[in-house]
């Protein structure tokens, strides 16, 4: 997989944070900091100085302080961005300029040691993902014709059939065609306990097969597995910059002419330079700039830890805003491992020919109802052979040429969109089996309806739960929207306690009642997992993609991945995100609060340079402990 490694290679190199200091820092940084902390000490006791002819702080003003002055000045010339960098930059420089080395080289030191702070926060998000690359195994048994070839795992290609033994690592996404085993999934999920897996079941790279041999045939390789897919989201999880970092830009960027209008106007009324470059020490916003960032990818590193993917920065802040969060049914609520519970053949056609016939059809469908209808073709001994041609229909079925005719699989609006009239008796067929809450899907060959599948699925334990939690967590409402039939949709409502539901949702329905529940004001979370959620997932404040199996398009849609089907997960992260927000508020509140008692004390020549950056540094530090206890935050 010498793709997959090059990710990781990738993810070494650091790129400049939020801050803007110095990728000078970037790999020795813990020697850097160190031995700056340790001048800084040496200037603070004295002596030294007089010994060796220079104030050592000078070391760590160099070391820490230039890449910040650097940064800053980039910033002015090239964008504008990074004021706070330009204040500190003008505080060091006036410090410095003015003999106060130690307060300027302690500025220095705060600021790269926040830096430092920052990127263990970013790395140990990481950890995990690489820790996930490793799973993948180096070679791959290939069935070449009943003969097993062992080849590196990145020649597999979709489509190959491969075996894997017992205690192996699966090296590609893919559908077991014979044996059976128990696999863990942990490591893409975070569940402990091993799934079964048997002929028609999906299995993922980097899983582990426990005890028994599969034959499995290759869906996808390299870098389309879900696990690549992963790496790469992770890879992507941009360091761009959320709402609140640009609040804190803002705050920061009113404060650059106020400080140095307030700085000037003490100078020219009380003569004394010392006080001046005082303020400007103290009044370094780092503390508010770091209280964010820090903030956010504590926070995002937890949930990595436990199977929840958040991309971006935004995501976990509008997590915690979300006051409405609307469910997807099929595979989100329910099991997503329906049964087929009949096979009924009209005007002649047996059952048997009617479920290799679907078969055929969904046999590259990822909905969790095709599945269950390939499942069902294996499990019953027959042959499932390949489509020529096959396109999804979301929400309503498929399309597929077979063996020379046309083939539609799908719910009853897309049968009767086909302009096909349904005869009473498979009216009322369906009709039954709705009412025992299950979900038909009938097979049209040419023009002809031949056949219906009923299958069931059950709803996942612990939704009910997870209903009751979010309305613990001040979720005033929860939606349920779904492409199935009434029935089916209002029995699991009413079940699980969700006072909204509507059925039949076409794709492009459900992202209009997301933006019409926005257009109300109404700070929405989706819970999807189909490509028919796409749409409504990338329309919401936050798009929750359910499940490992979720397919790149779902997983872009979205900006978090549950890689777990664990419904329990979504009050989950709302609760991390408004723990989230409450300590970045605390954080800021805290910075602005101690910057401003500290002018006031400078303004008035109650504290020097010295004690003021003490004052000041200690509010950052206070604010970057505060964001790693995100880091350790319990969700239970
Ligand atoms: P949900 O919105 O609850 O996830 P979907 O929109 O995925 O449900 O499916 C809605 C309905 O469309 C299903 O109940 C089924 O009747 C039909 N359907 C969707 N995909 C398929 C498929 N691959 N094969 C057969 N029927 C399908
Ligand atoms: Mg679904």
């Amino acid at each position: 997989m010498i793709k997959l490694e090059s990710v990781i290679v990738r993810e070494e190199k650091k790129p400049a944070g939020a801050t803007g200091i110095a990728p000078v820092l970037a790999c020795r940084e813990y020697i850097f900091v160190g031995i700056s902390g340790l001048f800084l000490l040496l200037s603070w006791a004295g002596r030294v100085k007089e010994v060796i002819g220079f104030d050592p702080a000078w070391f760590t003003i160099i070391v820490c302080g230039l890449p910040i002055i650097r940064g800053a000045f980039a910033g002015l010339f090239l964008k504008w961005d990074d004021k706070a960098g330009l204040l500190v930059s003008i505080a060091l420089i006036a410090a410095a300029a003015t003999g106060e080395y130690f307060a300027a080289g302690e500025v220095a030191w705060i600021m790269a040691l926040g830096e430092l702070l920052e990127n263990r926060t970013v790395a140990k998000t990481r950890q995990g993902i690489r820790n996930l690359a490793g799973l993948v195994p180096r070679t791959a048994w290939l069935d070449d014709g009943g003969r097993l070839v062992e080849v590196p795992a990145g020649e597999v290609k979709a489509g190959d059939v491969i075996v894997v033994k017992p205690g192996e690592n699966i090296p590609v996404d893919g559908v077991v065609i014979s044996g059976r085993s128990a696999v863990n999934e942990a490591a893409l999920t975070g569940e402990s306990m091993p799934v079964d897996k048997m002929p028609g079941s999906q299995v993922f790279t980097g899983t582990a097969n426990l005890f028994g041999a599969l034959k499995i045939r290759s869906v996808r390789a390299g870098e389309d597995t879900a696990l690549a897919g992963v790496i790469r989201l992770v890879d992507q999880v941009e360091r761009q910059k959320s709402p609140a970092v640009r609040a804190a830009d803002r705050w920061a960027s009113r404060l650059v002419p106020a400080v140095l209008s307030i700085a000037l106007l003490v100078y020219l009324v009380t003569g004394d330079l010392v006080r001046a470059v005082t303020i400007l020490v103290v009044f370094c916003p780092c503390a508010l700039v770091l209280a964010t960032p820090t903030a956010v990818m504590a926070a995002v590193g937890n949930a990595a830890g436990k199977g929840i993917l958040i991309k971006s920065g935004d995501a976990i802040e509008s997590a915690g805003r979300v006051d409405l969060v609307v469910f997807d049914k099929t595979g989100t609520l329910t099991g997503g491992k329906p049964e087929v519970t009949e096979v009924r053949g009209f005007s002649g056609a047996s059952e048997e020919e009617v479920l290799c016939f679907a078969a055929a059809a969904e046999k590259y469908s990822e909905h969790p109802l095709a599945k269950a209808i390939v499942a069902e073709a294996y499990g019953r001994g027959l042959e499932v052979d390949d489509p020529d041609n096959f396109t999804a229909l979301p929400g309503a079925g498929v399309r597929a040429l077979f063996k020379g005719a046309a083939i539609l699989v799908g719910d009853r609006k897309a049968v009767i969109e086909q302009g096909i009239v349904m005869s009473e008796e498979q009216e009322s067929y369906r009709q039954l089996q709705e009412q025992e809450g299950k979900t038909t899907v009938f097979l049209v060959v040419g023009q002809q309806l031949i056949g219906a599948i009923a299958m069931a699925d059950s709803v996942k334990s612990g939704v009910d739960a997870a209903v009751g939690e979010l309305q613990r967590l001040g979720i005033r409402e929860v939606w349920l929207l779904t492409g199935d039939n009434e029935k089916a949709a209002g029995a699991v409502a009413e079940k699980m306690g969700i006072a909204h539901y509507l059925a039949g949702q076409k794709p492009e329905d459900k992202m209009s009642v997301v933006l019409k529940l926005k257009e109300k004001g109404r700070r929405v979370a989706m819970v999807g997992d189909g490509i028919n959620d796409a749409a409504a997932l990338a329309a919401a404040d936050v798009g929750m993609v359910m499940g490992a199996g979720a397919n790149d398009l779902v997983a872009g849609a979205g900006n978090v991945v549950l890689f777990s089907d664990d419904p329990g997960r979504v009050p989950r992260l709302i609760e991390l995100g408004k723990r989230t927000l409450k300590v970045i508020n605390q954080g800021i509140f805290l910075s602005i609060l101690i910057n401003t008692g500290a002018v006031v004390l400078a303004s008035l020549g109650f504290i020097g340079p010295v004690a003021g950056a003490l004052v000041h540094n200690a509010g950052s530090v206070f604010v970057v402990a505060s964001a790693g206890r995100l880091l350790f935050y319990r969700l239970k």
